[in-house]
């Protein structure tokens, strides 16, 4: 007799309002070779999840469960998945495979893989209470941080990470932030306890008041002009008016990064003012299991504070809901399995 689970789908995606996503019951999946069956626990949301939800984001397949900042425990081993074992802790992130083959993979760069596959979106993610991956892409996770604290470093923390490294901030530089979203607020922290000196510059008032309190040593408006020159800047903001702004806030020989996967047109860039002294403008592309990796040892090290908005699993479509209205403090996140005993009492 097959099991079942409880599992949010993208029926038919649209706005919010239309209630594109429905609460169903589907088997449990079988991990198939080199996976493992992982019992969720917390699931954190992403912006991405909102595209997904409302049809920016293309489908993939019919049906998808969202969510690709899983952290749960291994609950089962498929054929030759030989190196996790039922109990494990471990982390679900968007990167679901790549080719391994491809002259992008072999050279180390498997983030720009063209047969690379993701979470969520090609096959069922952490809106449910199992999900299965394989072991090669699953990251073991440490046991004394709360779930609800690791789930939004599956993303926001690990795609932050490789546009820090992107930006190429010397040791003891000093780094922009332009935005102070879920992602750079975690990579703001990477930046501070590596010992660089971080200006921030954003539009909302409270984020500026949150730099300053993480220890960000100036935090001023998106269009502002740093108190001094940037050795590197990372672009968060998805808005195109900021790169010329960004990069004329850069020294000589600085890298301005831009993190996210959208952004409005920039305007024309004047070369004397916006590149000359070899000045970069670079891209970020998702990310490899090394970024994932290295960012979550960092984590390990230097524990960050992730401020967490907690929804239980059946107010799935409400996280959705608030964060497209921007009615989410920090991260919203998805008790999936983590029900504690006071919970389930007052439950009672
Ligand atoms: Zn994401
Ligand atoms: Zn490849």
């Amino acid at each position: 007799m097959t099991q079942t689970m409880t599992a949010w789908v993208v029926r038919r995606p649209g706005p919010m309002a239309t209630h594109p996503l429905e609460r169903v019951r589907l088997p449990v999946p079988e991990p198939a070779p080199g996976e493992v069956l992982v019992r969720v626990e917390v699931c954190a949301v992403c912006r991405t999840d909102l595209h997904l939800a409302e049809g920016d984001l293309a489908p993939r397949r019919p049906g998808t469960v969202p969510g690709h900042e899983v952290v749960g425990r291994v609950a089962a081993c498929g054929p030759g998945a030989d190196r996790l074992s039922v109990g494990t802790r471990i982390g679900v992130a968007w990167l679901r495979s790549t080719c391994g083959e491809c002259r992008y993979c072999t050279r180390g760069r498997e983030n720009l893989c063209p047969y690379s596959r993701y979470t969520g979106w090609d096959a069922d993610g952490g809106y449910a209470e199992y999900l299965t991956v394989s072991q090669d892409f699953a990251y073991p996770l440490p046991e004394d941080q709360p779930a609800e604290k690791l789930a939004p470093l599956l993303c926001a923390g690990i795609i932050g990470y490789r546009a820090l490294l992107r930006a190429e901030l010397p040791p003891g530089g000093r780094l922009g932030v332009y935005g102070f979203g879920a992602s750079a607020h975690l990579t703001a922290q990477v930046a501070l306890a590596q010992g660089a000196t971080v200006h921030v510059l954003t539009r909302s008032a409270s984020a500026r008041g949150l730099a300053l309190e993480l220890g960000a040593a100036s935090a001023g408006g998106a269009y502002d002009v740093p108190p001094e020159p940037l050795d590197a800047a990372v672009l968060f903001a998805p808005v195109g008016d900021l790169v010329p702004v960004a990069l004329a806030a850069l020294d000589r020989g600085g890298t301005l990064a831009v993190a996210g996967i959208h952004l409005t047109d920039i305007p024309p860039l004047n070369y004397s003012g916006h590149l000359f002294q070899e000045r970069t403008l670079r891209s970020v592309t998702a990310n490899t299991r090394a970024d994932g990796r290295a960012l979550l040892e960092h984590a390990t090290r230097h524990p960050p504070r992730v401020t967490t908005t907690a929804y239980d699993f059946e107010q799935a479509d409400q996280a959705l809901a608030d964060l497209a209205a921007d009615r989410v403090t920090g991260a919203a996140v998805l008790r999936v399995g983590d029900r504690s005993p006071a919970a389930d009492r007052g439950a009672g």
